[in-house]
């Protein structure tokens, strides 16, 4: 099923770093598959990587130019950008997500879910950003394998 036919976002329907540029360290994820007149995510980036051709265009990522900053996350207001860092551990991926429900604390273990809400397994809390007026970001470690799969949390 692609998106277009349930709604669900895959891997096949956004853009996904190279397997070296994953290697390399945390890059943003942006799961933003539908053209709408948006684009707080272009200038949020201070290295550039985010562009667009025009405000109804999806973002265009250049994964060469993203440090993993995560300074997109909470300025995008569809919560679609992550960061995942699959150099977080040997066997952990380092996931940040945009959450807007009651925060979870560092160190707190939580529910990890996919895309389609569905159980993945657990996932510990590695830290919590929370500023005034902006979308909280939780940061969690995950099997290294469910780093492309799991998408949000259940504290
Ligand atoms: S994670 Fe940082 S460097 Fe990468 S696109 Fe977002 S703001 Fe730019
Ligand atoms: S800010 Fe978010 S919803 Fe808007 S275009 Fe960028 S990624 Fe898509």
């Amino acid at each position: 099923m692609s998106y277009e036919e349930d709604g669900i976002i895959t891997n096949e329907d956004i853009q996904i770093p190279s397997k070296e540029r994953f290697e390399s360290g945390p890059v943003v994820i942006i799961e933003c598959p539908q053209s709408i007149p948006c684009n707080p995510c272009v200038d949020a980036c201070p290295f550039h990587a985010i562009s667009m051709n025009d405000i109804n265009a999806l973002p265009k990522i250049d994964f060469e130019k993203c440090t993993g900053c995560g300074s997109c996350i909470s300025k995008c207001p569809g919560l679609a950008i992550f960061v995942v860092d699959t150099t977080y551990s040997d066997n952990e991926a380092l996931i940040k997500i945009p959450y807007e429900f009651a925060l979870p604390k560092t160190g707190d273990t939580v529910k990890a879910l996919d895309r389609k809400g569905e159980l993945k397994g657990d996932a510990r809390v590695i830290n919590v950003i929370k500023e005034k007026d902006k979308t909280g970001i939780v940061s969690i470690a995950v099997k290294k394998t469910l780093a492309m799969e799991v998408r949000n949390i259940r504290c």
